[in-house]
Parts: C-alpha cells; sequence; structure tokens
C-alpha cells in the first residue's frame, strides 16, 4: 500500500504553490503549451504534471473550480471519467506501461498538493519503477524532459482521437 500512493505524496512534497488555482484556466487554449494542457473537452482537461512521478503522469480536473465531489453534476463526473479512459488509452498507444494507477486527492491529509479544485491523477507504472525512482528521487525532472513529453503527448491525444 505505501508503494500505491507514494505518486499522491510526491506531488505533496515537490509542488511549490505557484499563485492562484492552476486548475483554473482560460477558456481559450493560447496558453495550452506553457500550461501543459493536453487535451480539453466543454467540462474537463487534461494536463501533463509538471512534477511527473513517471513519464506521462496526467492530471484531469473539471473545468469549474471546485474541491467538493458533491458539487459535480453527473455530466462532469461522467466526463471526467471518460477523459480519464482516453488517458489510458493515449498513454497505452505511446508509452506501452504495464498497469496505470488512478485516483483522487481529497484534502492535504491526502496528499493533495492542490486541495481546493479537485483533480484526477494517472500514472503509467512499469514493472521495476518504485525501485528505479527511489534511486533518482533527489533528481529533478527537467523541463525539457517535459516539453518533449508534451509534445509527444499532443500528438498522439490528436491522433487517437483521429
Ligand atoms: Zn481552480
Amino acid at each position: 500500500m505505501e508503494r500505491l500512493w507514494a505518486p499522491w505524496r510526491m506531488e505533496y512534497i515537490v509542488n511549490d504553490k505557484p499563485s492562484g488555482c492552476i486548475f483554473c484556466v482560460p477558456a481559450t487554449p493560447e496558453e495550452d503549451r506553457e500550461r501543459f494542457i493536453l487535451h480539453r473537452t466543454d467540462l474537463s482537461f487534461v494536463m501533463l504534471n509538471r512534477y511527473p512521478y513517471t513519464n506521462g503522469h496526467l492530471l484531469i480536473a473539471p473545468c469549474r473550480h471546485t474541491a467538493d465531489m458533491n458539487e459535480l453534476g453527473d455530466a462532469e463526473m461522467l466526463d471526467l471519467f471518460a477523459t480519464m479512459r482516453l488517458c489510458r488509452n493515449v498513454l497505452q498507444e505511446t508509452a506501452a506501461p504495464e498497469g496505470f494507477n488512478a485516483g483522487i486527492n481529497m484534502g492535504r491529509a491526502a496528499g493533495a498538493g492542490v486541495d481546493e479544485h479537485i483533480h484526477l491523477h494517472i500514472v503509467p507504472r512499469w514493472n521495476g519503477d518504485t525501485n528505479f525512482m527511489s534511486v533518482l528521487s533527489d533528481v529533478r525532472v527537467m523541463p525539457e524532459n517535459l516539453a518533449a513529453t508534451y509534445d509527444r503527448l499532443y500528438l498522439a491525444f490528436r491522433t487517437v482521437l483521429g
């Protein structure tokens, strides 16, 4: 269980809190690349995690700012889960992971780095990646690598969506 929840704890430890809510994004896509937004629906969007646990760690958030699942309507809930499935399919196509973790941290006590705007994590996993990450745990992921990952996944979303 410790290892299963490590990705969420990671976010809590390293997130260096920009001012404002990072999940309240402009309605128009001009800043999508600098914000690492990969895909949008009418109700939610997909963002590359700047502090990935593994390469391809994605975040899915409703467009509406809320911390409370009870504030989300049925259409928003369905859209979040359908978008998570799309992310799973894109990651499967591009990175051929051997498994996934997906989940939501609700509240600081649960490891949420941003606890005021609910968001879902999906993390591709490979056998042995926890060992690899623990060895490299002091190494920050370079922005160049994130940009390259963003460009690759941006194309992959378009390919999978046809
Ligand atoms: Zn927000």
